[in-house]
């Protein structure tokens, strides 16, 4: 359904992920369907945070 290879970040593949509307803010929302990933949602977003370092910044 998806015309680009979206990857799950839960399973880490694109078999299952199908388009889930818009977020609040208008962000391409995605669902995964495996079983693995339990139909949970997730949002395609370069700036999304992953694997950051935890970094806190003070002031
Ligand atoms: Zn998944």
């Amino acid at each position: 359904m998806a015309l680009i290879a979206v990857i799950c970040p839960y399973c880490q593949s694109d078999e299952a992920v199908v388009e889930n509307g818009k977020s609040a803010e208008g962000e391409q929302r995605f669902r995964c369907q495996s079983e693995a990933s339990q139909g949970r949602t997730f949002i395609l977003n370069p700036s999304y945070p992953r694997r950051l370092p935890a970094i806190k910044q003070q002031g």
